[in-house]
């Protein structure tokens, strides 16, 4: 990357850094979807804005023709900056100190965001596929209003989402959700006397005992994932091969004296690819004795093969560029899995230290926005 464009991608970013378009805030992510249109349209590019729903929008444009087509995904929301008594600096300054940008979302991801507006700049005119570029706006809370409605509208042969792994990391899967809901019935009585009554609470209890083994179930890893899951455990731990078990939340009871007759706890599990959610709900609710399961929020867990040749093409790119590049699986979901549910081949790939997502003194580093904009680029022009 040429250094002036590196510095004004830099500059980009800040600017994205500066409007703190926290996620769930209609007017601070409509201000973002603002600036994205107008610095596209001081760049050559004329995009517009698409609400799927009120209060969600996405920026979406297009450019080139032809019989094939790639997508840039990225999202403009960010999570709360926490507090800001935390931060070394303002988290919406948009300080560029040295050879770094810091502030919320610098990192996940107005900085893969940047990247990918420059590279629609920088390739409008010149590609002989349809580039499409959607900067979406729930992301953070799940993609319902925005990614999810673009893969039933755009069939695309290649989805580069630009979520942050060091310019260095390809996320080519992601595990799943299944959030459930454990409901204990019992039956009241005064606790002098608990015996005539049956304790929902101690029911919800002991059947999260018998639920905190459900790591232990055993997942048929896809052969051709096998090597990365190892390299994905090196890099994120062992969480990332089994069904990870957290209750998050309990409520049950009503009165200290009185056995309580109701319970309820939120529990939230992560399913590697390996295991469908049905049927690794149907191993729970072996495991479980006492209590009803309902289902709350679930996503499939979900990979793009390596083997794909778009994709294994974008792996040795990045390889090229980044000695240290590899692949991995992600622990958490990202806005890729609308896509591939419609069997669209998705990379998750962007500049940004992984482990600085969400973090206070967020921040990334120009050497990292300038290699994923190498990597990037390199791909478009050979696709
Ligand atoms: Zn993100």
């Amino acid at each position: 990357m040429e250094p002036k464009s590196l510095a004004e991608t830099a500059e980009l970013v800040s600017g994205l850094v500066k409007i703190p378009s926290v996620t769930g805030n209609a007017a601070k992510a409509g201000e973002a979807a603002d600036f994205i249109v107008k610095w596209l349209g001081e760049n050559g590019v004329s995009a517009k804005i698409k609400e799927f729903e009120k209060g969600f929008p996405t920026v979406i444009a297009q450019a080139g023709s032809g019989s094939r087509s790639l997508m840039l995904n990225g999202h403009l929301d960010v999570v709360p900056e926490g507090d800001h008594a935390k931060w070394g600096h303002d988290p919406y300054s948009g300080l560029i100190s040295g050879k770094t940008v810091f502030g919320r979302g610098s990192v996940d991801m107005k900085s893969g965001l940047a990247v990918q507006m420059r590279l629609l700049s920088d390739f409008a005119d010149k590609t002989d596929f349809r580039l499409i570029f959607a900067a979406v706006s729930d992301e953070e809370t799940g993609g319902f209003n925005c990614s999810k409605h673009l893969a039933e509208e755009y069939l695309v042969d290649t989805v580069l989402v630009g979520e942050p792994g060091g310019s260095e990391l390809i996320g080519v899967g992601e595990k799943g959700l299944l959030d459930v809901r454990l409901s204990g019935r019992g039956k009241t009585s005064h606790a002098s006397r608990p015996s005539l009554g049956d304790n929902a609470i101690m029911k919800v209890v002991r059947d999260l005992e018998r639920l905190s083994k459900v790591g232990e179930i055993d997942i048929q890893f896809p052969t051709e994932l096998k090597e990365i899951l190892q390299e994905s455990i090196k890099e994120n731990g062992k969480d990332v091969g089994i069904i990870t078990f957290n209750p998050g939340t309990i409520n049950g009871g009503t009165k200290l004296n009185v056995v309580p007759d109701a319970c309820e706890s939120d529990v939230d599990m992560r399913i590697p690819p390996g295991i469908s959610i049905d049927n690794a709900l149907s191993r729970i609710k072996g495991l479980l004795k006492e209590v009803d399961v309902s289902l709350l929020i679930t996503s499939e867990p979900n990979y793009t093969s390596p083997t794909i040749p778009e994709v294994a093409k974008f792996i040795r790119i990045a390889k090229k560029h980044a000695p240290n590049a590899r692949l991995i699986i992600k622990n958490g979901g990202t806005d890729g899995r609308y896509f591939r549910s419609k069997g669209m081949p998705v990379v998750a790939f962007g500049p940004g230290n992984y482990g600085l997502m969400h973090t206070y003194d967020e921040c990334v580093s120009f050497s990292e926005i300038a290699r994923a904009y190498d990597i990037y680029s390199e791909f478009l022009s050979s696709f």
